[in-house]
């Protein structure tokens, strides 16, 4: 592919979102949180490394026994591990969420914070999560919540470059690209867009309504 404009760049990018806007009209955050930033969180930071769909099967259980980030924050780490021993590193994750929740309650109130920054304080929450909370709980778009899907995603896109090698470097390139009212959407879209078709070990370009917009399409 002949070396690209940033003009001609961005009105892919744009054709790209607006495919996704027709084929993912409604993409919503599929964790279950019960409206509930506190819950959103703990959610996020439970859902490192696993599925979703694995979370949603656990958090149930976990707010039944603990209604409020007081109860978390009280908990004792054997009987969180307990309930969510079924997802990959529940050890150090209930360590962590109950950390999180003790953080919550002294240093907020009991609130979630509304802030890139303070977010980044609580335990294992990372600028991708504070942007999922922050999005999906406040309506506070401040960037792109760039994890494994959105990563590979805008790469093979080569909407980012070879040097964007880490979720950060991936975050500023998309951002550069994409007028803001673009970046909540990506959220959400490109995540369920990287299950269904841009998938990590075969993409299945063949079917993929990016097709034609994307220099890597492996499509025969
Ligand atoms: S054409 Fe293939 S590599 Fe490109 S976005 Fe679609 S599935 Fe991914």
């Amino acid at each position: 592919m002949p070396r690209e404009t940033m003009k001609a760049k961005r009105e892919r990018a744009l054709a790209v979102a607006e495919r996704m806007n027709e084929h993912y009209p409604a993409a919503e955050c599929a964790l279950h949180y019960w409206g509930d930033p506190f819950r959103l969180t703990i959610a996020v930071l439970l859902s490192a490394q696993t599925t979703d769909k694995g979370v949603n099967k656990v958090t149930p259980a976990l707010w039944e026994r603990y209604p409020t980030p007081a109860d978390l924050a009280a908990a004792d780490v054997r009987d969180v591990e307990d309930i969510i021993r079924t997802i990959g590193f529940y050890h150090t994750k209930a360590a962590n969420i109950i950390k999180c929740a003790r953080i919550v309650v002294s240093e907020y109130g009991g609130e979630i914070p509304r802030d890139m920054d303070e977010l980044q304080k609580l335990p294992g929450v990372g600028r991708k999560t504070a942007n999922v909370v922050l999005n999906e709980a406040f309506g506070i778009v401040e960037g792109i919540a760039v994890d494994t899907h959105v990563f590979r995603i805008a790469h093979r896109l080569k909407f980012a470059g070879p040097s964007a090698d880490t979720p950060a470097k991936t975050e500023d390139a998309l951002l550069k690209l994409y007028p803001r009212e673009c970046w909540g959407p990506i959220n959400h879209q490109w995540v369920l867009f990287g299950r269904e078709t841009c998938i990590a070990r075969k993409p299945k370009c063949a079917e993929c309504f990016v097709c034609d917009l994307c220099p890597s399409c492996g499509k025969a």
